[in-house]
């Protein structure tokens, strides 16, 4: 039988979380639910890890450049004035590149999360894509405001202080590039592993 307590999840702490100080208080939220950190650490990546780390597959691209048009919609703003283009391949490609900028710009912090449903509890603790829109009692909705309505005028990715994976596949992935052969720890949490 699957071990649900077993699933895993990466976590990053992105620039801007970093320098809002707020690397305590991503990860008590993670803690609080019960979930448990099995690896840690801060470090400063370089463009071509950045790279790996988000997908390059046409269809995730297009859904980066989408989200954008979806704001733009919502709040009657023409893409094609701002950028020339209304094509979402194009647009996610601009919005990628600026993701790669925006990530290497300051030291980020990863983690390993376990617990049940992980990856799902981490994405709900975060929160939707972008803060405008995510939820008081989010770590997005509670500490940001930002929109690509702003960020694509700036030509910068939207600052949402984390990353987490959407799937096990992603998660997956992610562990392996981000913590490869270093171990992750196991140690029994008091009131969920015994
Ligand atoms: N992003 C952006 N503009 C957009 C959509 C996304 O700058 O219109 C950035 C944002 O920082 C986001 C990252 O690209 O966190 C990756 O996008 P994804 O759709 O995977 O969102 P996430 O999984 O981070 O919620
Ligand atoms: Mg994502």
């Amino acid at each position: 039988m699957t071990n649900f307590k077993e699933e895993k999840t990466f976590l990053m702490i992105k620039p801007d979380g970093v320098r809002k100080g707020l690397i305590g208080e991503i990860i008590r939220r993670v803690e609080q639910r019960d979930l448990k950190v099995v690896a840690l650490q801060m470090f400063h990546p370089t463009i071509e890890q950045i790279d790996e780390h988000y997908p390059k597959d046409e269809k995730w691209i297009r859904r980066l450049g989408q989200k954008t048009f979806a704001t733009y919609e919502k709040y009657g703003l023409d893409p094609l004035k701002d950028f020339g283009t209304n094509d979402d391949l194009k647009m996610g490609k601009m919005v990628r590149q600026w993701l790669v900028d925006f990530m290497t710009s300051a030291p980020l912090v990863k983690a390993v999360i376990q617990g049940v449903h992980a990856v799902d509890m981490v994405r709900k603790i975060v929160g939707p894509t972008i803060p405008a829109n995510a939820e008081m009692g989010t770590i997005r909705g509670d500490f940001s405001v930002d929109s690509p309505a702003q960020a694509n005028k700036e030509k910068r990715a939207v600052s949402n202080l984390v990353h987490a994976s959407e799937t096990p596949e992603e998660a997956k992935h992610e562990i392996e590039l981000w913590f490869g052969n270093e171990p992750v720890h196991e140690y029994k949490r008091f009131g969920v592993d015994e």
